[in-house]
């Protein structure tokens, strides 16, 4: 420091005393939360808050739409919305075409196979056989893991979490909590550690990515055997039938029939040792409820928010994705658990309370995605929605006519995982052809299917040859070129694959339309005013507005904006 620096530097420091800078900053400081807890619901699209909240009590949904900074126009701003590609974005702040995870699988053109979002040989999880998944029948994603290892490793940037870690020399305590390994696992990013719910084990469950052994409150909360509490009970409607939206129709054709569980109330989960009684749990607000106790566990046995430095904890909800999956979100089941995650969220918030105090807790809540309407009920309104079947389309007359007149006879389509079709490259070589001449002819023969809306070629992508439209741009976000499929396939809206590894499902998200996109982004707790703003946001700002609170530095591919009203107070 030159001489003249150093009296600058002094007299710098005198300036802020008198003026009281040093004091600001130190306030500033003070104010830091806590703790900051996300909730992430699973499928809870935008509205389906406010649908219910003239029957929903104090303390839950109510609290934060009355209290909060409520974002109620804000959408993810990438096409395929799935659960671990909105988990990601909300905890990176990145679009998947920077984080990476583009799908909930993608094929691996390494090794020739579907790789699972979070698998990870490398660490086995620390309950043997845990992921044998006898209740994977409504989650065929299960299913899709070539191994029992779980970690982080695929998510190619930093969470808040992990910037928080860093910031703090590993002082804040980073945790994420979901019923889905996915859901847990990506919250917590790479510096955090993860719990999630094992359907075969039914116990909570981590792996050696995060722990050698179980914490001691693990295994004594995991002893206590968690489930039990539900054997021989039946998810039962908790008011009046009358007073429901949808009490006239609580059997419709389109809901999944699972035998015990059945498609009208009350929906019996059976002995513990029954068939499928882990998954009635989740496709029921029991999942919500198994959550809610660990969360619970988590908080007080890892002291999280008990001292100045800023912890996180983020929580995912994954109940209102089965029920949505399995009855559609115009049902009285789902109507039914929105009031029962209403009386979750109160019973979280007020734990928080008694052991942060919401004051201290800075919490937000989104989604990982919306969800559509079964089409059957669309066709009630009118609408010629439909399901489509992708395994046919190799067989039609126009797609026959384009083989031959590439000269080939073998299948050109490897495999269709929507929204991503991958073609047989080593053919495509083999036969001297031009891949992006394929991928474009191809295409160009997908959108003349039904149903089809749009298909667009990975090479187009990579060359910046698209219109510069809202859908292109939501194609181009979830462009990542070593996990993308040849060919990004956009049904028409209300156009869905329901065929789930031969379980027909009511409904299925992860289109670019705005029922799939548009999700709650509600700021509450830490001393905030009540606001609602309808600016468009999107999900990727959520990670960056945490930074800001926090103080930390961005997550590093995060290009989201800071949501000033909450930084505001
Ligand atoms: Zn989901």
């Amino acid at each position: 420091m030159t001489k003249s620096n150093y009296w600058n530097g002094l007299l710098l420091i005198a300036c802020s005393v008198i003026l009281g800078l040093t004091a600001t900053e130190a306030r500033a400081d003070q104010e830091r939360p806590n703790l900051i807890l996300q909730i992430t619901v699973d499928q809870l699209r935008g509205d389906l808050p406010g649908r219910y909240i003239d029957r929903m009590g104090e303390g839950g949904f109510r609290y934060l739409l009355d209290k909060g900074v409520v974002f109620a126009n804000a959408h993810h701003a990438h096409a395929n919305t799935e659960t671990i590609v909105g988990h990601t974005t909300l905890a990176t702040g990145a679009h998947p075409a920077v984080h990476g995870m583009v799908g909930n699988v993608w094929f691996d053109r390494g090794s020739g196979e579907m790789t699972y979002n979070v698998e990870d040989e490398r660490y086995g999880l620390l309950t043997q056989g845990a992921d044998v998944d006898k209740g994977s029948e409504i989650d065929p994603t299960q299913k899709m893991a070539r191994t029992d290892g779980r970690s982080p490793a695929m998510i190619l940037v930093s969470t808040f979490g992990d910037e928080l870690a860093i910031h703090t020399a590993g002082k804040a305590k980073v945790f994420g909590v979901s019923i889905k390994d996915r859901g847990a696992i990506s919250m917590a990013g790479h510096a955090g550690k993860a719990f999630w719910f094992s359907k075969a084990a039914q116990q909570w469950i981590t792996s050696k990515f995060y722990y050698e052994d179980y914490p001691e409150w693990v295994t004594s909360f995991n002893k206590a055997d968690p489930a039990k509490r539900f054997a021989d009970t039946a998810w039962e409607l908790s008011h009046d039938r009358s007073t429901y939206l949808f009490g006239d129709r609580d059997d419709q054709e389109w809901e999944t029939n699972m035998e015990p569980y059945g498609r009208v109330f009350p929906h019996p989960f059976g002995p513990a040792d029954g068939k499928g009684f882990t998954t009635f749990l989740t496709l029921s607000p029991a999942g919500d409820e198994l959550t809610l106790d660990f969360a619970k566990a988590l908080i007080e046995n890892e002291s999280i928010g008990a001292d100045t430095v800023t912890d996180y904890l983020s929580v995912s909800f994954s109940s209102t994705d089965y029920v949505g999956h399995t009855f559609g979100p115009s049902s009285l089941e789902s109507e039914e658990n929105l009031l029962r995650l209403d009386r979750t969220l109160a019973a979280l918030f007020d734990y928080v309370d008694e052991k942060v105090g919401l004051d201290h807790t800075l919490i937000v809540l989104s989604a990982d995605h919306g969800g559509p309407e079964a089409p059957p009920d669309l066709q009630q309104y009118g609408f010629e929605s439909q399901y489509v079947r992708p395994d046919t389309w190799e067989k039609e007359a126009g797609f026959e006519a384009l083989k031959k007149r590439f000269g080939i006879a073998e299948p050109l389509i490897r495999q269709y995982s929507h929204p991503y079709l991958y073609l047989n490259r080593e053919l495509i070589a083999e036969k001297g052809l031009s891949l992006a001449e394929v991928e474009e002819a191809v295409a160009a023969e997908l959108v003349k299917f039904e149903g089809v809306a749009l298909a667009v070629s990975s090479t187009a992508m990579a060359e910046g040859r698209l219109p510069d439209t809202p859908l292109m741009r939501s194609v181009l976000n979830n462009y990542n070129p070593r996990r993308s499929g040849e060919i990004y396939v956009v049904f028409q809206p209300n156009w869905f694959i329901n065929d789930f590894d031969g379980l027909a499902v009511a409904v299925t998200h992860g289109s670019p339309w705005r029922y799939d996109t548009f999700v709650p982004v509600i700021f509450a707790g830490a001393g905030l005013e009540p606001q609602k703003i309808y600016r468009e946001i999107h999900t990727v700002d959520v990670a960056p507005t945490l930074s800001a609170a926090a103080g930390t530095k961005p997550p590093s591919g995060t290009r989201g904006k800071v949501l000033v009203e909450v930084l505001d107070r």
